[in-house]
């Protein structure tokens, strides 16, 4: 199982100190099969990886440019950056970016960078509460799959994070039988289209210690990732020690 830890634009250096009680549940734990992986600001990956030195936790940014090294890009990271600094994974295509403006083309565009400098890719998809509503689901979040992992090889690279638009930061989860058959479709076109053989899909959105059973029961679903509920240590190993323990 995969715990991946989005602090989004939060965080300072005294945030870091949070940290240790993780990394002191992850030692404790050791023997038990799951991942957790920080995506922290850009500003705090040197400090993160720094910190997580000789742990089992590991280091993700949050975004990067879709140029591979350098460039004439004010104000972006690319992935040969990220990978310098301690970085192994990046989340790529989140709601939050694609709202203002991230087209698939330059998801793909990412995605296929990040992977040539071998970064494991967190690859976000989910439709928005209009497209629910109009029952346009399964043909939004294949739209995204098939665009977002076009003409990609590597594909044991990625891990695809289900997140419906609605419910990030809302509260909201979806019904779990909803969830569940959502997961498996996007299983199936990841097997079907894409030809991987043991895709990976992990849920987000508003995931907290108090609703994370319920999500756990499905099986099908191979973590989580968490925004909000990251921010605080023990809010965090709760969601890990109710999935795991
Ligand atoms: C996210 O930002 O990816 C996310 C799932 O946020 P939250 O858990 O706060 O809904």
């Amino acid at each position: 199982m995969y715990f991946i830890a989005n602090w989004k634009m939060y965080g300072d250096l005294k945030s870091l100190n949070s940290l240790n009680k993780v990394i002191k549940f992850s030692k404790q734990h050791k023997k038990k099969r799951f991942k957790i992986i920080y995506c922290p600001p850009y500003t705090l990956l040197d400090s993160f990886s720094k910190k997580i030195k000789k742990t089992k936790i590991e280091l993700g940014a949050q975004n990067c440019h879709f140029e591979m090294s350098n460039g004439p890009f004010t104000g972006s990271i690319s992935p040969s950056m990220l990978k310098k600094i301690g970085s192994n994974y990046v989340i790529v295509g989140h709601s939050e970016n694609r709202s203002s403006g991230e087209s698939d083309n330059v998801i793909n565009k990412k995605i296929r960078s990040s992977i040539a400098t071998n970064l494991k890719v967190i690859f976000c998809i989910g439709e928005t509460l209009i497209q629910k509503k109009r029952k346009l689901t399964n043909k939004t979040l294949k739209k995204q799959i098939l665009k977002g992992l076009s003409k990609i090889k590597n594909s044991n690279k990625i891990l695809v994070a289900y997140e419906p638009v609605w419910s990030i930061g809302t509260g909201i989860i979806p019904k779990i039988k909803d969830l569940d058959k959502n997961v498996t479709f996007i299983k199936n076109v990841l097997k079907i289209n894409l030809k991987i053989k043991n895709p990976k899909v992990l849920y987000g959105g508003s995931v907290n210690p108090k609703n994370v059973e319920d999500l756990a029961s499905i099986k099908s679903i191979d973590g989580f990732l968490v925004g909000g509920a990251s921010q605080k240590a023990k809010n965090f190993i709760d969601i890990v020690k109710k999935t795991i323990i």
